[in-house]
């Protein structure tokens, strides 16, 4: 006998995880025979791990005809989530279910927390698919009674690829609720040095007694406690492989990793967790793109649009794209402080150009690219819109859905988090027609002997084991810049900004590569007369003092600037104005030691 819906939830809300799923197998073992000729691919549910037929009955004919959901499974879990879609839909009308919050129902039954991550597709898999029948019931009953059909609560109707019809179309749902992104007061005070203690690494005594004072978060930033604490949490408590083993273990990294997802999607307004896939970081991810997407949708002929201030990993996927598929690398123009030429966007962008892909920030000059208006006029000539979070993601509110950005890529290991895993954000269209470029496990939703079918996104680019300790550690980075406020950092890296730049500019000799402080972000590169940056770098480090110096991954940028190397300082929300004095101070000692040899040396050949 098949429960009730209030019976069930009453049953669920008294048992622990673990019977909870031994209730499930038991409602599984319930559920009343599925009709073998109803057992065809029409009917399969996709997006399950497990096989699933779902199937609705009516009685009768009209709107006001009630439903009834027949399904089955190979897995008995599977089947009992199919027992309480039937508690929760049987005996509703196509309205009704198509209004009903199924959602209210998992919280209740706090299923969420108790099913693994792929469970949980594929139960959205079968709700998506019970109601595009019930919708096209609806549409039919409509178009026979002629009757006016209320609004309806889903969003917009798609052919389902088996049925172009419309019969069993599928229905997009409404974005899954995210909180918006807890980004504290920009205005409230802000206390570095405390903030400072968070960070192990920077709270130990270098030789001499210095501190150091780390100025180099544009190449990797430092991780709080929290953070070190979170990866030290899963290796101690319960580590497993990810979307594998149903034991406890492997489902308490299942949650966290989805709690991970869930808080990166809302940092950067994602509409849903399945748009955002794990990378080992931008460089990957940016290689994803140009060859799962970009071979498949740029041809001979067209052309990609960067700018020559592209870090060499947004510079040379699309340089070797370009090359596959005979197109045309252009390049947005810079100004003579370093920022994008917009007035010059219509000299290169033409509807022959398929990408642009830009940085949010440069990592040498600091610009803050303006990418809103950048992916208006790219949108407007039917280009794809990319970009390289790398930079800005770290210091800027970052907005995908209001942006309209089509890729978005970023690294955790800059964000506070691990390294080794990254984040490919795409919109869900575009992840639809992005192919994988890397294969095997986990990606797939069915292999063949011939061929396979790929698993929906974010599986589909996830293949192998993913780094699960950095990607739940990722979230927990990410709570914290949300904890701390990243409005609230990004002013405080703005005044720190500001002030070196006030002071180096005092340094007689040195010049700022990139514009004026109001148009960038937390970076500064910079050069000295006859200084090499080795050679400051070396009396830096002797100070404490760890900078950047070379060509940080941009050789055209640096031919364009012409120079071969610069000095990078990048600041990170511990900075201090301590570490700028320390900084300019440290600076001013290399250059003077570098005049007075230089006077010896003058002397000595006189
Ligand atoms: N893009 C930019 C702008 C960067 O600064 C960096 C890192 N320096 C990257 C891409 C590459 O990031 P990752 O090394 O984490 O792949």
């Amino acid at each position: 006998m098949l429960s009730t819906l209030d019976e069930l939830i009453e049953e669920f809300s008294d048992l622990d995880p673990q019977d909870q799923s031994l209730y499930l197998l038991e409602l599984g073992y319930e559920l009343p025979p599925f009709p073998e000729h109803a057992r065809t691919e029409e009917n399969r549910v996709h997006g399950c791990q497990s096989q699933v037929w779902l199937i609705t009955e009516t009685e009768g004919r009209g709107q006001d005809a009630p439903f009834t959901i027949r399904a089955d499974s190979d897995s008995n879990i599977v089947r009992g989530l199919i027992a309480i879609l039937q508690a929760a839909y049987n005996g509703r009308t196509a309205r009704e279910i198509i209004d009903f919050d199924i959602q209210a129902v998992f919280r209740s039954l706090h299923l969420q927390q108790h099913i693994s991550p792929q469970r949980r597709n594929g139960l959205r898999g079968m709700v998506e698919r019970i109601q595009a029948l019930a919708l096209s019931q609806l549409k039919l009953s409509t178009t026979n009674d002629s009757a006016h059909m209320p609004g309806c609560r889903s969003t917009a109707v798609e052919a389902h690829p088996s049925n172009p019809s419309g019969n069993g179309a599928t229905v997009r749902m409404q974005p899954t609720e995210i909180a918006p992104g807890n980004v504290a007061d920009a205005g409230s005070a802000f206390n570095a040095e405390q903030l400072r203690q968070q960070f192990p690494v920077l709270c130990q005594e270098l030789a001499g007694g210095m501190r150091p004072v780390f100025l180099d978060s544009g190449a990797s930033a430092q991780k709080p406690s929290c953070v070190i604490e979170k990866e030290r949490e899963v290796e101690e408590q319960y580590y497993a492989n990810a979307y594998r083993g149903r034991y406890s273990f492997g489902a308490r990294v299942d949650e966290e990793l989805e709690s991970s997802r869930e808080k990166i999607a809302a940092f950067i307004n994602a509409p849903n967790t399945s748009c955002l896939a794990f990378t080992p970081g931008t460089t990957i991810g940016l290689n994803m793109v140009a060859f799962g997407w970009g071979r498949k949708h740029v041809q001979k002929g067209d052309e990609i649009l960067i700018s020559l201030m592209e870090h060499h990993a947004n510079f040379v996927p699309w340089q070797q794209l370009a090359k596959e598929r005979q197109a045309t690398l252009r390049f947005i123009p810079l100004t003579d402080d370093g920022r994008l030429d917009l007035d010059r966007l219509p000299e290169v962008l033409n509807n022959r150009t398929k990408v642009v892909a830009i940085c949010g920030m440069s990592n040498v000059l600091g610009t803050i690219n303006p990418i809103d208006e950048i992916a208006r006029q790219a949108h407007a000539v039917g280009a794809c819109m990319v970009v390289d979070g790398a930079q800005s993601v770290p210091h800027l509110k970052t907005d995908v859905q209001g942006s309209e950005i089509d890729f978005l890529l970023f690294s955790g290991h800059k964000l506070y988090g691990p390294t080794g895993v990254g984040v490919l954000y795409g919109r869900p269209e575009r992840l639809d027609e992005m192919d994988p470029i890397f294969f095997g496990g986990h990606m797939i939703e069915r292999v063949y002997s011939d061929h396979s079918v790929w698993a929906k996104p974010p599986a589909k680019f996830e293949a192998g084991t993913l780094p699960i300790i950095q990607a739940i550690a990722l979230g927990t980075a990410i709570a914290w810049i949300n904890d701390t406020g990243l409005a609230r950092i990004h002013r405080h890296e703005q005044l720190l900004l500001e002030e070196a730049t006030e002071r180096l500019l005092e340094i007689s000799g040195l010049k700022i590569f990139g514009p004026s402080t109001e148009h960038k972000g937390a970076i500064i590169s910079f050069r000295i007369d006859d200084l090499h940056p080795e050679d400051l770098a070396a009396t830096l480090d002797r100070n404490g003092v760890f900078t950047r110096h070379g060509h940080h991954c941009t050789m055209p940028l640096h031919d364009y600037l012409g120079v071969s190397a610069t000095t990078r300082v990048s600041f990170g929300a511990y900075n201090t104005q301590d570490d700028i004095r320390v900084l300019c101070e440290s600076v001013q000692e290399a250059v003077t030691r570098q005049q007075k040899s230089a006077v010896r040396r003058s002397s000595s050949t006189r």
